[in-house]
């Protein structure tokens, strides 16, 4: 079973994931990650997305692609892609790559949440710029200070400016994709503003793990 997650930043996409991964023989494909993984063991890809990056240009498709084709060929069959496609020319791909392999896409779920939501979640996290401890504003244990005594910071990721900069992207990158599996295979919205644990369980029901 193949399942897209899509969502605004902040949803909780990769946190689904990865309590899918553990409960089920699932492979977890995160592009981001891998290509912070390519770029650390430098390998040929790693140095010539490196190279891009330095230049101010984006991850190009084809290196995303080679880089998920990696993980198809080993032949799993369920696989959750987090982050990826994330343009449609990317989805294309993924299809064709997936019909040379006889698999397709089962499910595309798309974790739901307001725009304010989304905002208040961007930018809830601060951080110890003594010892880097990382603090949520909106956990019950916060407190507004470090227990070694450093300051807290607002690391410019987490600005509002950057969550509304965020937001954009999303809009026009990722919603006419949304759009594109809309008119294709489907689109399962779940509402992603709930408790991980709850938001998981409408997942399972979603892809008829759990009734
Ligand atoms: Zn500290």
């Amino acid at each position: 079973m193949n399942i897209i997650l899509l969502g605004y930043p902040g949803a909780g996409k990769g946190t689904q994931a990865e309590i899918l991964v553990k409960e089920y023989d699932f492979e977890h494909i995160s592009t981001g990650d891998m290509i912070r993984k390519e770029i650390a063991l430098a390998t040929p890809l790693g140095k010539a997305v490196e190279k891009g990056i330095s230049q101010g240009n984006l991850v190009r498709d084809e290196q995303i692609i080679k880089l998920v084709e990696q993980v198809l060929k080993r032949g799993r069959q369920s696989h959750i892609f987090d982050g990826f496609p994330r343009t449609i020319p990317q989805a294309e791909s993924l299809r064709i790559s997936l019909s040379v392999l006889r698999q397709k896409i089962d499910y595309v779920l798309f974790l739901e949440l307001s725009k304010e939501e989304v905002i208040k979640r961007l930018t809830s996290r601060r951080v110890c710029s003594k010892c880097g401890a990382i603090f949520n504003i909106y956990d019950k244990s916060f407190t507004g200070s470090c227990s070694c005594g450093g300051n807290l910071i607002t690391r410019s990721d987490d600005t509002l400016e950057s969550a509304k900069h965020r937001l954009e992207v999303f809009e026009k990158q990722t919603r006419p994709l949304v759009d594109y599996y809309e008119s294709s295979i489907g689109v399962k919205r779940l509402d992603a503003s709930k408790e991980a644990r709850e938001v998981h369980n409408e997942i399972l029901r979603a892809i008829g793990l759990k009734k």
